[in-house]
């Protein structure tokens, strides 16, 4: 297949990207500048030779028809959307969060609508952050589907302008609905795909110019990994980058994904779960960096907490899931390297 995936060079688009090229996938890769399709050319050097792997700026994805040049420059079947802003170094809400988020969707699918009839498939990065009611808490007992939407959507532009947590929260989940809103209105010829991945964790293989540089996600095991942060509670479930990946390159050509979403997650976790796994795998190194042992084997809230059904992932897409302690083995070696190379 020829694929579009933007914001190739983020977290989970560099394992997405491998995939796609050890399938043998023609892929077109979109970043911001120039300059961020330097390592990508380097990591993929045989790729770029043949002709495999390409790539398209595209500056500012809030402008309408954003996407409209490399969209009608190629004859693509697919079209992976990962691009969407995830840290919390926002200063403006709406204008860094909401809008890059919603109108990067909204825009992708109309210009594909609009100047690609080729394209048989998008997939949306979306997030649990849609599916899950922050409002209920650890909610023990509850089991999250895909038939569970974040039920603040009406009123969410301003409950997400209250603060950038919210904000993030607001961002995937305006910008989810606003692709299934658009599939109804436009009723175009692709079908779409949304998966809602929780936090997603695993080897960082896109760039890292620094370890304080990594990704939202993985510097939660780094921060304690390193000793220099505790960890972070929020979501109870999690999924490791290389299955979240696979999810996304299988939902390509996968005709039950068709106008479908997924919860893509491996089950519960908990952040003692890193910091026990730590301490017994890197000893020294633990003791070194004094990471606080906190409660050794104690996971989750006494009260309970809600889980989650990935049946339909499994069902659907085939997918079989890491396990915390594989994730942790292969992060931690990457991290180590990446310490290493400075
Ligand atoms: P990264 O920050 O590593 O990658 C994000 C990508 O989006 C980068 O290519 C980045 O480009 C691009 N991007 C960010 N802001 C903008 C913007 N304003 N305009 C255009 N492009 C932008 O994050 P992840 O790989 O973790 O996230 C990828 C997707 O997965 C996102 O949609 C995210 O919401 C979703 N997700 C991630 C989870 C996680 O735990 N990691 C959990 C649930 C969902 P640049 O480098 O130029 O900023």
């Amino acid at each position: 297949s020829t694929v579009l995936l933007t914001g190739a060079n983020g977290f989970v688009a560099a394992t997405i990207l491998q995939k796609l090229l050890d399938r043998g996938d023609t892929v077109v890769g979109t970043v911001r500048s120039e300059s961020k399709t330097k390592y990508l050319r380097e990591q993929h050097k045989a790729a770029v030779n043949s002709d495999k792997l390409k790539f398209a700026i595209v500056e500012d994805i809030t402008v309408p028809g954003a996407f409209d040049e490399v969209l009608s420059s190629y004859q693509f079947d697919a079209v992976l959307h990962t691009s969407s802003p995830f840290h919390y170094n926002i200063t403006d809400i709406d204008k860094e969060l909401l809008q890059p988020a919603i109108q990067g969707t909204t825009g992708i699918l109309d210009s594909v609508h609009r100047v690609a009839p080729s394209v048989k498939r998008v997939v949306l990065t979306s997030s649990f952050a849609s599916v899950v009611d922050r409002s209920q808490g650890d909610r023990p007992g509850k089991v999250y589907t895909e038939a569970d939407w974040n039920p603040v959507s009406d009123t969410n532009r301003e409950e997400g302008l209250k603060d950038v947590g919210s904000g993030y929260y607001a961002s995937k989940l305006l910008a989810e609905q606003a692709a299934w809103d658009f599939m109804k209105e436009k009723n175009p010829s692709f079908t779409l795909t949304a998966l809602c991945p929780p936090m997603v964790y695993g080897p960082p293989e896109q760039e890292v110019p620094s370890m304080a540089k990594l990704n939202t996600s993985d510097l939660d095991i780094y921060g304690i990994f390193n000793g220099t942060d505790g960890p972070h509670y929020g979501v109870w479930i999690w999924v490791d980058v290389r299955d979240l990946s696979e999810a996304h390159v299988r939902a390509i050509d996968c005709a039950a994904a068709a106008n479908q979403r997924y919860i893509i997650s491996q089950g519960n976790f908990d952040p003692q779960m890193f910091i026990d796994y730590i301490w017994k795998h890197y000893p020294e190194r633990a003791a070194a960096k004094g990471i606080d042992k906190r409660n050794t084997g104690k996971y989750y809230p006494d009260g309970g907490n809600y889980g989650v059904d990935t049946s339909k992932s499994v069902r659907d897409l085939g997918l079989k899931y890491t396990t915390v302690d594989e994730m942790l083995k292969d992060t931690l070696k990457k991290f180590e390297e990446l310490e290493a190379e400075g």
